[in-house]
């Protein structure tokens, strides 16, 4: 897939732009604070309806209007899709071909994307929180079931919360509608937790060769994941039992806390290398590494579920990565693959030159 053309009114600093993409190399080129991660942030946007840089869709309104609008024209092997995503303050709409979409999961997967940034790191050295939204992120663009379950469970999730809190200050005493809810929340909470742990084992089969490769040979890198719901690797119903069975022995715990503590909302994954969490225990460098060989081989795996290629957003991180790290990232980027670029300086990015990249010229959202 690639995507042909975004329009944009009112998206960050942008009013009002139209852009015709090469289907394979994009480069935006740009002082600072002109624009250029906007840019990326609208495909992303565009293709999962969240931002990875704020969890507030608001922020993404130019300052001083009051709506904004976002289009794209996504081409496939066989189709070609149209999107068009409005955020106001009273929501928004999501639309494909023309349609509006009622539930985000039809919306979303229809334009899949990686993004490589600077931030990256933050998936290896920050809390649990940012890992799950990573992963639950990546999953939802491949399986639109695992969106439903995310979107069920949060919501069962708020209630089981709400009715914790009224059995706290003695508004009730009915335990068994406490019962219900846990089991509910167990019956979407396992299905979460065995897609995110196939999800990890799946990327591991792609992301083992291409550790080692990066790491020449000194790195096994390997992705656990960690929930308190009992072995991760079980068959749901098991998982579903355990979950069950952990939210019945914490009721008590969880009525004086008004809150929740068993379930996937609390669960991480971490990298290790070697037998060692790289969270307390990796350089930087090895940090990098791994998160760089995570994404890699979602490429892959993307491609596997999907049939298609997703499209690469690099913002800034070529001028960080070291010779070898360099190569293998734009080895990755072969002819299937569309790919964006941001960076101050086009000798930060040693690409070949038969790729003709297409270059845009970034200044103050114009
Ligand atoms: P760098 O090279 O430093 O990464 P950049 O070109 O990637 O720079 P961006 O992050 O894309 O810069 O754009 C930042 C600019 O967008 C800032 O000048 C900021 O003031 C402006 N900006 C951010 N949000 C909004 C908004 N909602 N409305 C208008 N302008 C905004
Ligand atoms: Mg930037």
């Amino acid at each position: 897939m690639y995507l042909q053309e975004i329009k944009l009114n009112n998206f960050r600093n942008y009013s009002q732009l139209d852009l015709q993409f090469d289907p394979h190399l994009n480069i935006f080129i740009g002082a600072n604070a002109q624009g250029k991660t906007n840019l990326l942030e609208a495909i992303l946007v565009l293709a999962l309806v969240r931002s990875h840089r704020t969890s507030n869709n608001q922020e993404l309104i130019k300052w001083g209007t009051d709506f904004s609008r976002l289009q794209a024209l996504v081409q496939k092997d066989q189709s070609r899709v149209s999107l068009e995503l409005i955020l106001s303050s009273a929501g928004k709409k999501a639309r494909l071909n023309q349609l509006e979409q009622k539930k985000l999961s039809q919306y979303v997967g229809q334009l899949n994307v990686i993004l490589f940034a600077p931030e990256d790191l933050n998936l290896v050295k920050g809390s649990p929180s940012v890992r799950r939204r990573f992963i639950d992120m990546e999953i939802g663009q491949i399986d639109k079931i695992y969106l439903n379950n995310i979107s069920k469970y949060r919501q069962i999730l708020k209630q089981r919360n709400n009715y914790l809190k009224k059995l706290r200050s003695k508004k009730t005493s009915d335990k068994l509608y406490l019962e219900v809810i846990s089991d509910q929340l167990a019956g979407f909470g396992s299905e979460i937790i065995a897609t995110r742990y196939q999800f990890l084992q799946k990327i591991q089969h792609f992301l083992q060769p291409i550790h080692q490769e990066i790491t020449q040979g000194q790195e096994n890198l390997q992705l656990d994941y960690h929930t308190l719901a009992g072995d991760p690797a079980q068959k749901v119903n098991d998982i579903y039992q355990s979950l069950l069975t952990r939210l019945t022995q914490q009721a008590q715990h969880d009525i004086a806390f008004g809150s929740t503590s068993v379930g996937p909302h609390r669960d991480d994954f971490s990298f290790v290398v070697n037998q060692k969490d790289i969270q307390k225990f990796g350089s930087q460098g090895q940090q990098r590494s791994a998160v760089l060989s995570m994404k890699l081989a979602e490429i892959d795996l993307f491609h596997q579920e999907v049939g298609d290629y997703p499209i690469l957003l690099l913002d800034d991180v070529l001028s960080e990565l070291d010779q070898v790290r360099q190569t293998q990232l734009l080895q990755a980027i072969h002819e299937r693959i569309q790919t964006f670029i941001t960076t101050t300086s086009l000798d930060n990015v040693q690409i070949d030159k038969n790729n003709r990249p297409k270059i845009f010229n970034i200044k103050a959202g114009g």
